[in-house]
């Protein structure tokens, strides 16, 4: 271990001793009274970070009222049938998220799976597997961890059902999503999924789960490679960002 991780790990320890993480709201950090029920504040339960309103039936993104289905949608059929993204990608939210992929807060992964859970009883979806979006074995080296594993082991408890990581692997590194228009990013996820595992999926009704769903490109990819199979296609993720 590199003296630079070493420092990390003490200031983390010291950290959580300091702050224990399970009575702060995780957004801005405040105390909270039961974090169980509801792991936000008062005051971020007011702020505008919750996807709620009428919203496309298909992706989750906000949409002018009267509509049902958002322009995307309408002109290129997903290959999945429904997303929920309970958080807008954005302030507090948007914090609280990079710190999960990039920061080790592998904590809130319990809290951010509660949030898609309540979302997913309310749409009464019935989910047999949940399959977090891979990354490449480069990236986890770097990072030490898969984001969506973490969300996937989370949910699955929540939800009595089944995950399983590897069904579909990453073998083509790609330039990072958000630093390119909707276009590139098409191009750039285009055949870098495998589905491996096809007998894992096979008749089930699956859950693709993401921390953040942006143009759902990626999900898209990941849900042609198992449309032949399955029995259903749902996907899930933290939080709806938008392309502008
Ligand atoms: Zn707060
Ligand atoms: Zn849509």
């Amino acid at each position: 271990m590199k003296i630079k991780d070493i420092f990390k790990k003490t200031k983390d320890f010291a950290l959580n001793i300091l702050f224990p993480e399970k009575i702060k709201c995780i957004f801005c950090g405040a105390d909270i009274k039961d974090f169980e029920t509801r792991p936000y504040c008062d005051s971020c339960a007011k702020e505008n970070i919750f996807n709620v309103g009428n919203r496309c039936m298909v992706c989750d993104v906000k949409i002018k009222n009267h509509n049902i289905i958002c322009d995307f949608c309408g002109h290129n059929k997903k290959k999945f049938e429904k997303a929920v993204c309970p958080l807008l990608y954005k302030a507090q939210a948007k914090n609280s998220l990079l710190r999960f992929k990039s920061d080790n807060a592998r904590y809130l992964a319990y809290p951010f799976a509660k949030l898609i859970y309540n979302r997913l009883r309310e749409e009464n979806l019935d989910i047999d597997i949940i399959i977090p979006i891979p990354i490449h074995d480069k990236s986890r080296r770097r990072r030490g961890y898969n984001q969506a594993e973490l969300l996937a082991e989370e949910l699955a408890k929540l939800m009595n059902c089944e995950t399983k990581n590897n069904v579909v692997v990453k073998d083509k590194q790609t330039k990072a999503q958000n630093t390119l228009t909707y276009r590139e990013r098409l191009k750039n996820l285009t055949n870098c999924f495998k589905l491996k595992d096809k007998e894992a999926i096979k008749n089930k009704n699956v859950l693709i789960l993401d921390d953040i769903l942006t143009t759902g490109s990626t999900i898209n990819e990941v849900a042609l490679t198992m449309m032949p199979y399955a029995a259903h296609i749902y996907a899930a993720a933290v939080a709806r960002d938008m392309v502008e």
